[in-house]
Parts: structure tokens; sequence; C-alpha cells
């Protein structure tokens, strides 16, 4: 009799097993339906021994010093900031929008306070910031809007950036200062030995048992345990009783090139040509010296594996019926990007798996003394 049965071995369900397991002594049993733990953090060596990302390219970044403190006792670190270009009109130029950009794009030499003054002036100010399209056009205005950002989302999410909740492009800020780093959080950094070693240590404990190649659905009623933890998407628990969320896909194609070097930055964008959203450089990451090189295309897509819920209202109303019959569950906790249905980076999964250990130790207490 397993204490906890978790489903699912990416940041959530790893988190909450090495919780429960190290400080709670609780027995765990771990399983996932693929081959292998991580989640969509997963990384491994490919054939040329690069270090690549099963799932895209994930970059570390976090202003929690909980959460780095927390990641920090099962890896080391190597400073990475990562940088992005954007391929548009012919030149690579960075991205979030900053004075460089500007300066190189039109072949001026603005200042920051010239550079708020020309934002000022193209930006058509919106009564309330609802949409990516609105927050978009209220700092930059349209063209700007055309060149970075209409492009990329229709490729991305298969829809206008005015279909898109606000917090979509709010991701990516306009700055007047040349900082071109993607992220500015406090600590930015790739686990030292990448992200399955990290999982690896998390993972390893007496009380934690894994099991892969295992699907939820296919073990109900077999193994028996005490509580739930659910990583999985939500919709799917619930058998789709109030019908599907959306969810966005990609489908991701690797390439080694028998070449040191294949790009200037660790990514490069295009928003609007090819079918490709993005070029990542493993070799960035990781800062491996190879003679050659891997490289992944990211080609968004509708079906397959769910790898990004959709913020749109509708969706979040459809969400929040799931949420209730979460709710009104006992001894089962939703947690993670697809059982939440929350557009999440790791940290943010990570912050959401320890806030949800200290909710279970709650409970307990509060459960002990009655
Ligand atoms: P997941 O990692 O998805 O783990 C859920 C696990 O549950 C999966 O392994 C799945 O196989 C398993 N599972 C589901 N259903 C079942 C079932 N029925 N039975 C058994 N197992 C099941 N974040 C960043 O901070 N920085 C980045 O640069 C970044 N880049 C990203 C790039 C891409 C392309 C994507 C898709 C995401 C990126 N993210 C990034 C987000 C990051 O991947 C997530 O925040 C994080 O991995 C979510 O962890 P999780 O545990 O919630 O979900
Ligand atoms: N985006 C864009 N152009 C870019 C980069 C981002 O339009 O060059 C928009 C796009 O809608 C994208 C969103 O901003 O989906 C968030 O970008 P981010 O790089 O954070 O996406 P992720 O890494 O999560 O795929």
């Amino acid at each position: 009799m397993y204490d906890y049965m978790i489903v699912g071995a990416g940041f959530a369900g790893s988190v909450l097993a090495e919780r429960l397991a190290r400080v709670e002594n609780k027995k765990v049993l771990i399983i996932d339906k693929r081959n292998h733990i991580a989640g969509n953090a997963y990384d491994y060596y490919d054939e040329a021994g690069i270090l690549v990302h099963k799932y895209g390219p994930h970059i570390f970044h976090t202003n929690s010093k909980d959460v780095f403190d927390y990641l920090s006792k099962f890896t080391k670190w190597r400073n990475y900031q990562h940088r992005v270009l954007a391929s548009v009109d012919g030149q690579l130029l960075p991205i979030p929008i900053n004075l460089n950009t500007i300066n190189t794009m039109y072949g001026l030499n603005l200042s920051s306070d010239e550079l708020t003054e020309f934002f000022k002036e193209r930006s058509e100010k919106k009564k309330e910031i609802l949409t990516s399209e609105d927050v978009v056009i209220n700092s930059v205005g349209r063209e700007l809007y055309e060149k970075f950002f209409k492009g990329y989302t229709k490729k991305q999410w298969n829809l206008d950036p005015s279909e898109l909740s606000a917090s979509v492009i709010a991701r990516i800020p306009t700055r007047t200062n040349k900082d071109d780093r993607y992220f500015t959080d406090t600590f930015q950094a790739m686990p030292l030995y990448g992200y399955t070693k990290m999982f690896e240590k998390m993972l390893d404990h007496p009380n934690i048992h894994i099991m892969l190649n295992t699907d939820y659905k296919d073990i109900l009623g077999v193994i028996a345990y005490k509580k739930l933890i659910y990583t999985g998407p939500i919709d799917e628990y619930f058998d789709f009783r109030f019908g599907k969320l959306p969810y966005r896909s990609i489908e991701f194609k690797f390439e080694t090139l028998d070449q040191e070097k294949f790009q200037e930055t660790g990514t490069v964008n295009y928003p609007n040509d090819y079918g490709f959203t993005r070029i990542t450089e493993f070799k960035y990451l990781s800062g491996q010296k190879h003679h050659k090189t891997s490289v992944v295309y990211e080609f968004s897509k509708t079906d397959g594996d769910p790898y990004y819920p959709i913020p749109r209202p509708e969706n979040a109303l459809l969400y929040k019926k799931y949420q209730q019959l979460a709710l009104q569950m006992e001894n089962t906790y939703f947690v993670g990007r697809l059982a939440t249905y929350k557009y999440y980076n790791m940290d943010q999964v990570v912050a959401q798996a320890l806030a949800t250990f200290k909710q279970i130790r709650d409970n307990e207490i509060a459960n002990a003394n009655i």
C-alpha cells in the first residue's frame, strides 16, 4: 500500500514525490506513461553526443530564491543568459525589442529617451488591455506588432493575437535600454549536467518507486494507494465530461550538422518566414564543446501531445468547471501545467508543487488534531 500515487514524473510530480518521501517519510509510487522521467524538461545525449532537449529548448529562469535554493539541492548550475534574435526583413534583430533593435532596424541612433518618444508616437493607446494584440499595439504600435508578433503568434497558436489573452504576448517585454537578454530574472542558469540528471537525484530515495511506460488509466484499481497526485491533463482525468480543453502541440525536427556552429545565438525566431517558429542550437544552452552541432526546429500543430494550454477566456471558463470537480475530490491533488491548465514556466510549476506540499502537510496536521 503506497501513501501516495503520483501520476507524471515532470517537475510537478517529481518535486512532490521528493518532498513527501524525504520530509514526510511517505511511501510514494510515481508513474509516467513515457519511457523516461523529467516530463517535458527531459534531456539526453543524441547520437553525436550532444545534450539535446527532447521536448524543445528549456531555459531555466526565476525570481524566486526559494525555488532556486530548492533545486540547488539536486544540481550544480551553469550561468546562462538566453539571447534571441528575430529574423525580420532580412535582418537578425534582438528580441525583446530594445534600443539596439530599433536603431539597427531603421538605421537610427536614438537614445533611450528618444526611443520612449518614438514608441509614444507610434503606440495606439487602448482603454483596456484585454488581448495580446492590445498589449503590443498599445506599447509600440502597429508596424512593430506586424513585423515581430502577428505572424509568429499565428504560427504558434493558429490564432490572431486579438484572439489570445493579454498574458501570452505580455511574456515578451519592450525595453528602451540596450538589454538584449530574453529574461531579466534574478536567477538564470542551466543544470550543469542537464535536467534528467537533476531529476534522477531528486527521485533517488528508498521511499520512491518509479514505474515508466505506465498509463494511470491502465493501473486503476490494480495498485493500492491512499492519496493521489495527478499532473496530467485535467480534462482527460474526468473523461472529457464537459468537452475537451484545447492544447497546442509541437513537432520537433532535430538535425545534427557537421560544423561547429550553426547560428549566432541560442534561439532565432522566424515570425514571418518558413513553417517553423524558431530554431534553437543546444550547445549555447549547455556550453558543450563539440566539433558538430545539434539544432531543433519547432513546428506548431493542433493534434499531438498537449504542450501548451491556450489562454483564452472561454478556455479559462471550461477549465473552471473541471477545477470545481477537482476541488470536490477527497485525497486528490491536481498540480502542474496540464492539471491546472496554466501556461506556466518550470519555476512556476516548482513553486506550485512546493505550495501544494505545504497544503498537504497543513491538512495532515489539521486531521491529526481532530
Ligand atoms: P510535464 O512536464 O508535462 O509532466 C507531466 C507528465 O505527466 C508527463 O511526463 C506525462 O507523460 C505524464 N502523464 C500525463 N498523463 C499521464 C497518464 N495518464 N499516466 C501517466 N503519466 C501521465 N519552461 C521554462 O521555465 N523555460 C523554458 O524555456 C521552457 N520552454 C518550453 C518549451 C516548450 C516547447 C514547452 C512545451 C514548454 C516549455 N516550458 C519552459 C514549460 C515547461 O515545460 C513546464 O513548465 C514544465 O515542464 C511543466 O511541468 P509539469 O510537471 O507540470 O508537466
Ligand atoms: N512572440 C512573438 N514573437 C516572438 C516571440 C514571442 O509573437 O518573436 C509571442 C508568441 O505569441 C509567443 C509568445 O509571445 O507564443 C510567448 O513567447 P515565448 O518565447 O515566451 O514562448 P514559449 O517559449 O513559451 O514558447
